[in-house]
């Protein structure tokens, strides 16, 4: 029956089925590479870290063969400048001071690739020579700082990257939890609407304890209570691949340490970055707090509206 078709049809056929075939072979071998660099991304990102570093002390020798001047000065700098580059979800950086130009630039592309960027500083700094914060301002990322003049500094010295935003709800009953109390208002929260107590007035100034602006239930929610959009954040840590992956609970850098070209190549400085939530989830809850308190207070910096590049603007109940 087959000798009815012609050669030239039967030939032509082999070659299609060949072709066709190496084709969806190819797909399929892509298909599973991909799958096993999202489960290799996965298991890594489930991986903890913690590491600590000194900031004038170095992995290399200076006359290592590779190393220049400017290579071993800035090996400190580098490497937070890489894992802000990782980044993909957020970065909540509370800092005193911020001078590094490369620090800003990566804080800036982050914002630019989508990232959730939110700075607190110290409005004691904020205009100090060679300060990032009129910077990032202007390039439309959201900047708080303590009241000007305060007679309390803005001393802080830490950096969340892809750490989770807790919603008020879940905020307030981690603060009870850990604490006993949080803001006064009563616990659990009540859902929806302002709760009126005496508790949140007055300027923002230190606390001892609980914070000074009571929590609303605004109906936001977060990846703590909301299976959904944990996964979808989950989903959107995982997409750099490529990039490695930071720990899935994100990670916090925190010492001594302020981001200045000094800090971080001479002096007797150091900074502990570690993904374990007994460290994130406490730094993450004072980012928060601080960001309520001083998010009441009038602006020390706006933006110039024709410079800002909007990405302050993105709508976001996390405010
Ligand atoms: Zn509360
Ligand atoms: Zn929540």
């Amino acid at each position: 029956m087959l000798s009815a078709v012609p050669r030239w049809a039967r030939v032509s056929a082999a070659v299609l089925a060949v072709g066709v075939g190496s084709e969806v072979l190819y797909e399929l071998y892509a298909l599973w590479r991909a799958a096993l660099a999202r489960r290799r991304a996965r298991q890594r990102a489930l991986c903890q870290l913690t590491e600590v570093y000194f900031a004038n002390e170095r992995s290399c020798q200076p006359n290592e063969p590779g190393t220049t001047m400017a290579s071993f000065t800035t090996e400190h700098v580098r490497r937070l400048v890489a894992l802000l580059d990782r980044a993909q979800v957020s970065i909540n950086l509370c800092m005193y001071i911020v001078t590094v130009d490369s620090i800003g630039e990566a804080v800036l592309r982050a914002a630019k690739r989508g990232v959730r960027v939110r700075v607190v500083g110290c409005s004691s700094m904020a205009y100090s020579s060679g300060s990032q914060m009129s910077r990032l301002v202007q390039g439309g990322i959201p900047v708080r700082f303590n009241q000007k003049n305060a007679a309390y500094l803005m001393h802080h010295k830490f950096c969340l990257i892809d750490s989770d935003w807790l919603c008020p709800r879940c905020y307030h009953s981690e603060r009870v939890r850990k604490s006993g109390f949080c803001c006064g208002v009563p616990s659990p929260l009540p859902a929806g609407g302002v709760v009126a107590n005496g508790n949140g007035s007055g300027t923002a100034s230190p606390t001892a304890g609980g914070s000074k602006v009571p929590c609303v239930d605004d109906g936001s929610r977060c990846v703590r209570c909301d299976r959904q959009q944990k996964r979808e954040v989950e989903e959107r840590k995982l997409q750099g691949v490529a990039n490695e992956p930071l720990p899935l609970g994100g990670v916090v850098i925190s010492g001594s340490t302020n981001w200045t070209m000094q800090a971080l190549s001479s002096n007797w400085d150091n900074m502990v970055l570690s993904s374990l939530p007994e460290l994130v989830i406490p730094f993450q809850m004072e980012f928060q707090r601080l960001w309520k308190e001083f998010g009441r207070l009038p602006a020390l910096m706006t933006a110039d509206p024709a410079t800002a590049t909007g990405a302050a603007a993105v709508s976001d109940a996390q405010t």
